[in-house]
């Protein structure tokens, strides 16, 4: 017995520097492992050189509506839950995967990560507590994060539909953000699945 929780210590040990070298807070590691604070704090220490950053995690679903971070989180979560409907990933894991793949599908266009892995995990925990849905465009028929209990009949994206007092930055990254969510994966559009606590 004593050779298998040295094996799952060691595991939780590499997750958690894993999620670390992703970007992630001390208290996604402290949700999402079962090592102490005080380990932690020390492992974090190691993997990133400096201390971590102090603060609660933001808590309001408001933040992914504002015009890029919805394009970001929408990339986001088709990603994760393409994994979830066709590979055997789930959690923790499907989330760091779909992190990855994100951060490759904007390398390849040339733009910058807007959601931080903390972000992309509170993104998930929203949606997966029913706080935040998608909603399908009439225009391009792409799927969109929205705040679930708002009505979405007539749902247009930002994309299709750049704000006419829209800055130059955003001028600048609709077309090479049109392109990532062209390419990405497409999910099934319903029904929605629990996939956090399989
Ligand atoms: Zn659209």
């Amino acid at each position: 017995m004593l050779c298998k929780s040295v094996v799952s210590d060691a595991r939780q040990v590499q997750l958690a520097a894993e999620l670390v070298r992703l970007g992630a807070r001390l208290q996604v590691l402290e949700s999402e492992t079962s090592l102490s604070r005080e380990r932690l704090l020390k492992l974090y220490k190691e993997v990133k050189g400096e201390s971590p950053p102090k603060g609660m995690l933001p808590f309001s679903t408001d933040w992914f509506m504002s015009w890029m971070p919805n394009i970001h989180s929408s990339l986001y979560l088709d990603i994760y839950r393409y994994l979830v409907e066709h590979t055997p990933a789930r959690g923790i894991d499907a989330m760091m995967t779909a992190y990855r793949l994100y951060l490759e599908h904007l390398q390849i266009n040339r733009l910058d990560a807007t959601l931080s892995f903390t972000r992309a995990w509170s993104l998930v925990r929203f949606y997966e507590a029913k706080m935040l849905d998608t909603a399908q465009c009439r225009q391009c028929s792409g799927r969109y994060v929205v705040h679930a209990m708002d009505l979405h009949e007539h749902f247009v994206c930002g994309l299709c539909h750049v704000p006419s007092r829209a800055g130059k930055t955003r001028k600048t990254v609709s077309e090479p953000l049109k392109s990532v969510m062209a390419a990405r994966p497409q999910p099934a559009a319903a029904p929605r699945r629990s996939a956090v606590a399989a």
